[in-house]
């Protein structure tokens, strides 16, 4: 059974002070993780007080990127070796933001995957789609290539808990998310090609979330897909009232 992951991506938003206190304001508020798990994502200055203010340890507490070396003459960057060691369970890795504005590769987005899994950790490997509107036979190249990409070398044992976000860049921030039809389109297109790089009981179980204008009313008819086990929601996850109605969508 694959359990939903509902997540928030905060990018680069809030200060420590509000990361604290939203945390704090979300305590009792969230589903059991074994019902339904809940994840912030949170720029890496906020982490360990987002981690401390995190009593009842429900919210996981995941990291928006990091860099692909443990450690080293890497200025500036966030090492994955130290977001284990303080116990960050979950990684974005190969978000549409990172890709545009950074210039992450796909050979860049795989050595961050490995790093993630090397250290423990599980990465939730975004997966984009910035033409939108293509045709199917495009979109499905599209996926496929980055899913493969974003995949190689990664033995079958880790990539069985990994999570993959499909994220149209069309749909996010615009207010304009894709249908529940095109969502879980794209998470089926994902599913099946983890199916063909390992095999249909691996591609069974891994969790496979929605991104792109998530709101608190339109959450349902996504989780209602065969294919959609979770979101990972931008906007919609920075007001505590918000992400809370997101995370108890089954309510
Ligand atoms: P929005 O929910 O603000 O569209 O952002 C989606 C996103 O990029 C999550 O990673």
């Amino acid at each position: 059974m694959r359990i939903p992951l509902i997540a928030g991506n905060w990018k680069m938003n809030k200060s420590v002070a509000e990361a604290r206190a939203f945390v704090t304001a979300v305590q009792g508020k969230l589903p059991a993780p074994d019902k339904v798990e809940t994840a912030i994502a949170a720029p890496a200055l906020f982490l360990e007080t987002m981690l401390e203010a995190n009593v009842d340890q429900v919210l996981r507490i995941a990291a928006e990127t990091c860099y692909y070396e443990d450690e080293g003459a890497y200025t500036g960057e966030i090492s994955p070796k130290a977001l284990r060691q303080i116990a960050i369970p979950y990684v974005i890795v190969g978000h549409s933001e990172r890709r545009r504005y950074f210039n992450e590769t796909d050979d860049v987005i795989n050595r961050k995957v490995h790093a993630v899994f090397r250290n423990g950790m599980t990465p939730i490997i975004c997966c984009d789609e910035t033409m939108g509107r293509q045709s199917s036979g495009e979109k499905i190249h599209w996926v496929v290539n980055q899913v493969s990409a974003a995949l190689k070398g990664v033995p079958a044992e880790d990539a069985a808990r990994m999570v993959i976000a499909y994220e149209p860049s069309w749909a996010i921030g615009s207010g304009s998310r894709a249908s529940s039809d095109q969502a879980e389109e794209g998470c089926y297109l994902i599913r099946q090609t983890i199916a063909d790089i390992y095999s249909d009981d691996l591609a069974n179980g891994v969790r496979i979330l929605y991104g792109g204008s998530v709101k608190p009313d339109n959450i349902s008819g996504l989780m209602a897909r065969d294919n959609i086990d979770g979101v990972l929601a931008g906007g919609s996850s920075l007001p505590e009232e918000s992400f809370i109605q997101l995370a108890n969508y089954q309510n």
